[in-house]
């Protein structure tokens, strides 16, 4: 059975990259009629930043990419929180050390940094491995006394992996294929220290073994684990799950990672919630007015496609179409003007109801209390809206009267233009069906008649009522701010 997971370390807010990796394995795991569950990578006591754990399951709640299992949840093979199963790697590091898989090293951190600028002085990279092992402070090279006596003394270890001499690995990834690794390039990771703490190597092969892992999908900037990771399992006598490394995500701009301060400097979030910290707050998806499902399909869209020219896809279309052969190998772009399409797409698919609803909440916001029929202004309006809120601008003039009027405009209005104003109110006046297509017709009979040009009067009638040369159908705007405000606009640009 199909079982993927997500393993976020919470140490800061969750970046859009995270959740691109949170999504893959989601549609993965659905497709499939498989599990997608998430494990919490806290190891690393030392980059645990308060806040972000919850943060990491309120974005995917948002976005309806909630985990089948995790902390609180299903807890079927927890707990989900490394920090929790700390004993749990002990008795795994011993155990590699028990079968020779793994040995103590007692360097200390001013030893390890002589020895790195050695190598460099000599125009070369210091890799601890099979060349060093044997010679320095480690259990390879001391007497079991010794070792017995230093550990019991409570000088600071660790464990580290002992990679095998001259082998070549060919590694198979989903997504690039057959990739080759050469074992005398790999360092001796360290996977246990004396603090009774393990590394993320140890504990991520631990746990996705214990959690029955089918498939690994993460971010291709964990490619260079994938051997010691595939070591890993052999040394354990365990059968390795199957690997997808999802391309990275490019700046908008230049080469490079997607970073947070990309965003920053060009004014987009990287999260898909808000962050807030005393140094400042980082813009969120959420908050900027972008709709889950916007995100969730330009996330989508990140490295894979269906094959077609497609753009627009629900969640539960994603499902059905997604498949890791039809990622891509090479980085994907990030697009933040695109994004804002996919928001405006989406936008468009909602109901007038719906989205009378979000704009009604931003009119309370702003103080505004109407009788307008919103539903109808935001219809007529949302065609030229990306967000919910920049309804505001695009129809402000309904709710607050005009106290100014856009100067060029201004420039059409004559001498004679008061007078046609005035003739214009009482053929408004005489009107009962005050429906827009009727007020049209009415209004155009009379012009006809009086061989007015258009032109001179439709232009002062919009100016008046919009305060500039802008907004929907003119008589659809008359028709909804109704008979008497239409009157009293066009008598307060008359006086
Ligand atoms: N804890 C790792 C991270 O923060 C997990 C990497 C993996 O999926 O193996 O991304």
């Amino acid at each position: 059975p199909v079982r993927v997971r997500f393993a976020p370390s919470p140490t800061g807010p969750l970046h859009i990259g995270g959740v691109r990796t949170a999504l893959f394995n989601y549609l993965f795991a659905k497709k499939n009629n498989g599990v997608f569950y998430l494990r919490i990578e806290d190891t690393d006591q030392t980059r645990f930043v308060p806040g972000a754990e919850a943060y990491i399951f309120e974005a995917l709640e948002w976005l309806g990419i909630a985990p089948d299992e995790t902390v609180g949840k299903n807890e079927k093979f927890g707990p989900y929180r490394q920090s929790e199963r700390k004993e749990i790697y002990k008795q795994y590091a011993d155990e590699l050390i028990t079968k020779g898989w793994a040995y103590y090293a007692f360097d200390s951190a001013d030893k390890l940094d002589e020895l790195r600028k050695l190598a460099e002085s000599e125009g070369k990279t210091f890799i601890y491995n099979h060349t060093v092992r044997e010679t320095l402070d480690t259990s390879l090279n001391l007497s079991e006394e010794e070792i017995t006596k230093r550990i019991s003394a409570g000088e600071p270890y660790v464990v580290r992996f002992k990679t095998p001499v001259n082998e070549t690995l060919h590694l198979k990834d989903i997504i690039r294929g057959e990739i080759k690794f050469e074992t005398n390039l790999l360092d001796d990771k360290v996977l246990y220290k004396s603090d009774g703490m393990p590394t993320y190597h140890l504990a991520n092969i631990v746990d996705d073994h214990l959690m029955e892992t089918s498939h690994v999908i993460r971010g291709e900037e964990w490619l260079p684990s994938l051997p010691l990771h595939v070591l890993l399992y052999q040394a354990f006598g365990w059968e390795a799950p199957e690997f997808a490394h999802l391309p990275l995500i490019l700046k908008p701009i230049g080469n490079g990672k997607l970073s947070k301060r990309d965003g920053d400097k060009m004014g987009f979030p990287v999260f898909p919630l808000e962050w807030k910290t005393e140094e400042g707050t980082s813009m969120g998806y959420r908050e900027n007015g972008f709709f889950p499902e916007a995100v969730i399909n330009f996330l989508a869209l990140l490295g894979w496609n269906d094959g077609t020219e497609q753009e627009i896809f629900s969640l539960e279309e994603l499902i059905q179409k997604f498949d890791l052969v039809r990622v891509n190998k090479s980085g994907a772009k990030f697009d933040p003007e695109k994004n804002k399409w996919f928001n405006h797409q989406y936008l468009q698919k909602q109901s007038d109801e719906q989205l009378a609803v979000l704009f009604e909440k931003i009119l309370t916001e702003k103080g505004i209390s109407t009788t307008l029929d919103v539903k109808r202004i935001v219809s007529l309006n949302k065609e030229r809206a990306n967000f919910v809120n920049e309804l505001w601008d695009l129809t402000d003039y309904f709710f607050v009267a005009p106290t100014t009027y856009d100067e060029k405009a201004l420039k059409n209005w004559k001498e004679e233009t008061p007078e046609l104003i005035k003739q214009l109110i009482t053929v408004l006046e005489s009107i009962s069906d005050f429906t827009s297509a009727n007020i049209e017709t009415i209004v155009k009979e009379w012009l006809t008649a009086n061989e007015i040009g258009m032109g001179k009067v439709m232009q002062p009638f919009r100016l008046s009522l919009v305060g500039k040369m802008m907004g929907p159908h003119l008589f659809d705007i008359v028709e909804i701010l109704g008979k008497e405000e239409t009157i009293k606009r066009l008598q307060k640009a008359v006086d």
